[in-house]
């Protein structure tokens, strides 16, 4: 048994006041997917996206799980047709975030790499996810 729905729509109304989506994103998520949670007293985390049906189903009222969720429902329709270029951002990303892990300086502080490297994963993710304010 699942969540009711007002506390359902509650949780998602936090997600979108806590996390940086932009109104036109938030009204279409809101106006375009079914939301279902199924134990908001939980943060274990967990959900999926189904597509025949627009819903994003949460195990439980994780916040990462909701964002990874609404990703998955945001960008369902919008990557049709720009496949490749959307996974070549993707790949970008990936090799960025694994040069970046473990570059350090002196006393442990960010490397001069690091920064640049940082401030190209924000440059791509700012191209890639038009749905966040940056
Ligand atoms: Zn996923």
């Amino acid at each position: 048994m699942s969540a009711a729905p007002e506390c359902v729509r509650a949780f998602f109304e936090e997600v979108f006041r806590w996390f940086p989506y932009t109104p036109e994103a938030e009204e279409w998520l809101k106006r375009s997917v079914t939301f279902e949670v199924e134990d908001l007293n939980s943060t274990r985390g967990g959900g999926w996206w189904q597509p025949a049906e627009d819903k994003v189903f949460l195990y439980t009222a994780q916040y990462e799980a909701a964002i990874h969720e609404l990703a998955h429902a945001w960008w369902h329709y919008r990557r049709l047709g720009v496949e490749d270029e959307f996974m070549a951002v993707v790949q970008r990303l990936l090799l960025i975030v694994r040069l970046g892990v473990g570059f350090r300086g002196p006393g442990g502080k960010p490397a001069r790499l690091g920064h640049v490297l940082v401030r190209q994963i924000v440059a791509d993710l700012a191209v890639a996810c038009p749905a966040l304010r940056w």
